[in-house]
Formats: C-alpha cells, structure tokens, sequence
C-alpha cells in the first residue's frame, strides 16, 4: 500500500482523497492534513458561538454550473443533488452578473462547508487530521518526509498540495531546489485578489426587512456583496436567528490587508450601517480576512495540476491550476487523481 498525503482539507483535497478512494482503495493509504481546525478551506462555514444551528458562509457563497461544467461534471452535480448537499437557489440575488446563459445556481442548506464534508465522508478510511500545518518537505530516498509545524515528521510514499500556489511557495526544505526554471516562473505568475468577509449572527428574534436574500453592490468603496445568509439558503424559522455575510471589495481589501481584523471589521460595520440603516444589534460577528480568495491568474497554459517529481510523486493542484470555482476545484482534482493513478 502506497501512503499519500493530500495538504489542504478544501474541496480540492476531499474531492482528491473521495476519488482515490474510489478507484485505488486497495492501492493506498490516504491521508489528509489541514493547518486550520476545520474543514473546508475557502468553502468554510462558520457557526454562531451561542446558537450552532446558526451559520454563515465566508467564502464561496453559491455553485454556478455554466452548461459546459454542468455536463462535463454532471455526475458530481449529481450526486450532489440526490444527497441534498445542493438545491437550486430560489431566492433573489440583485445585480448579479449572468456571464453565460443557461447558467444555474445552486446553494446548500447546511452551509458550503456541507460539498466537502460529502467528499470527506466519501473516502471512509482517511485519516484527515486538523492543526497539521505543513511546513518543510525533505525528499529521502524514495519517499518524501514531511513536518507538520510542532509535530514529529511523517514518511509518504508521494504528497499532494492543494493550497493556493503563494502558499506553496512557502514551503520550505526541497520543494524550491527541485522546481525547474520554468516552473518556477508559472508559479511566481499566479496572483490571487484579496477580501475580508464579516459575518454577523443575530438571535431567533431579530428581523432583517430586505427584499431580496443577496445583493451586489456597485460604486461602494468598501462593500461589494450582501447576503442574509439563511434566506439564501432558504431557511427563514423562528426558532433560529438569521445570519449576514459581507464582502468587502477587492481595493479595500488590498488597502487595509495588514491592518487588524478588528480595525477592519469597525469600518465594514459603519458601511453596512449606512447601506441598510435600522439593522438589529448583532449577537455576535466574525471577521475573516481572505487574503488568497479567487486567483486572478492562474498557471499559465496548464492541465490543471502540476508535477514537481513523479518518484517519488509531488503534484500540485487547487484553484491556481484552473480557476476559482466548484468546477475549477473538480477539474484540477481529477487530473490530479489521473496522475496519481498512472504513478502508483
Ligand atoms: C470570498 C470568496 C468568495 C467565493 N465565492 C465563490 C462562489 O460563490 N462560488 C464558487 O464556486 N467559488 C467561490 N469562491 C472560490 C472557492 O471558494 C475556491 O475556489 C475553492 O474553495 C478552493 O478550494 P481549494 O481546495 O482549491 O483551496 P482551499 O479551499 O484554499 O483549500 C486549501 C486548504 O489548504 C490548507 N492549507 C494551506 N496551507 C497549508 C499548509 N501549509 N499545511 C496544511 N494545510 C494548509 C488551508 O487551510 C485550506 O483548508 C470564493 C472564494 C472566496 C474566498
């Protein structure tokens, strides 16, 4: 049995660790490592500390399948669907940007965090362990041997890493030495925007009187994107509190991106006030600071992964190696499982 480690808990690791479940069971050993104390990565979602039934997405909000992704990867749509993971959306979203017709959004009740949990469960068997941050990789012989920052170092017969490429970039034992010229020069090319999210709980009684469950918002030098998050899920009880999720704008992030979240949260605040005056008082709010959110460009001319060394194998993937979305997450993991599969 091979033993993989796949870096990085996001959709790109689950879906990664559920496919070479499928189809290598008998062949490896799969485990995953997350640096963060839960799973999901940018489709994260986040609870209400006095009310869990209380959620908020922070990052990905909704799934677009444009009719080519809806037909390519219509077996995880699928599947998706049939496990209620996804609905369709149904609610109003004002000033959105329809960029293919025949496109079709999806959300999920149970927040986004619910699409990788699915694939997580699906390769029953993995070890996915949290607060393993990887920091240095040595290559030793035939295996590569890998150190989780405060931990004992662990030996694997080939690693994955799906986080965004800056953060590849980090690492530090071999992983540098070993990129040619070339690849180094992609890799040093791929940029990613920056936002910040807030997300606000509120209790089961407060009322938010919009018209509509999310909202773009256009010429606002701090906030593009309002969601009630639980109407965007279709979910409005009286038994559990409603929830807001902001973005910022991608200038406003990158101006204040070293500043403190709680210096940045007081300014989102003051903005969403003016924007939708007379907004009950929070229970309590979470600021995230996105500081690789959506790649703005991704490796250049790629097949949506890329091999640092096939013996022992390292291959990169994740949103950098196609684009940010679901479909860019499912594309680059199958090419991924493709060469895992053609190595091991
Ligand atoms: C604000 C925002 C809005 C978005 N909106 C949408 C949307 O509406 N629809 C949509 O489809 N997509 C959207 N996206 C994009 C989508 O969320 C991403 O493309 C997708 O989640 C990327 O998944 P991934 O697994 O490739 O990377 P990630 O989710 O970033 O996963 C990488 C994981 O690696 C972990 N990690 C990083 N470094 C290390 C390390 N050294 N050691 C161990 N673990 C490590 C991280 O903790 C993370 O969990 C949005 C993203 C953001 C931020």
């Amino acid at each position: 049995m091979s033993r993989v480690l796949i870096v990085g808990a996001g959709l790109t690791g689950s879906v990664c660790a559920c496919l070479l479940r499928r189809e290598m069971a008998n062949k490896v050993k799969i485990v995953v490592w997350d640096k963060s104390r839960g799973t999901g990565g940018r489709m994260s979602t986040s609870r209400s500390p006095s009310d869990a039934s209380c959620i908020v997405d922070l990052g990905a909000q909704y799934i677009t399948a444009t009719p080519h992704y809806a037909q390519i990867h219509h077996n995880f749509y699928e599947e998706l669907l049939a496990s209620g993971v996804l609905k369709p959306l149904v609610s109003l979203v004002e000033g959105e940007v329809v960029k293919v017709g025949g496109q079709k959004n999806y959300i999920t009740p149970t927040g986004v965090s619910s699409i990788v949990k699915h694939f997580l469960k699906q390769s029953a068997g993995a070890e996915v362990l949290f607060d393993h941050h990887v920091t240095h990789i040595y290559r030793k012989g035939s295996s590569w041997e890998v150190s989780p920052k405060g931990r004992a170092p662990e030996q694997f017969d080939a690693v994955v890493l799906t986080m965004p490429v800056p953060q590849i970039l980090q690492l530090q034992g071999d992983v540098g030495s070993l990129l040619e010229d070339s690849q180094r020069l992609l890799l040093e090319a791929v940029s990613y925007s920056s936002r910040y999210a807030l997300g606000l709980f509120y209790k089961a009684q407060a009322h938010i009187h919009v018209p509509w469950a999310a909202k773009y918002i256009s010429n606002n030098p701090c906030i593009r994107f309002i969601a009630i998050d639980n109407k965007k899920r279709n979910l409005e009880s009286s038994e559990c509190g409603p929830s807001i999720v902001v973005h910022t704008s991608v200038p406003f992030a990158m101006k204040h991106l070293e500043e403190t979240n709680q210096q940045v949260e007081a300014i989102i605040l003051e903005e969403l006030n003016k924007l939708l005056p007379g907004l009950p008082q929070p229970d309590s709010i979470k600021c995230q600071k996105w500081r690789y959110s959506q790649v703005t460009s991704s490796v250049a001319a790629c097949p949506g992964q890329m091999t640092l060394l096939s013996r022992p194998l390292l291959v990169c993937g994740g949103d950098s190696f196609t684009h940010s979305n679901f479909d860019g997450c499912i594309e680059s993991a199958l090419k991924v499982c493709d060469v895992l599969k053609s190595s091991l």
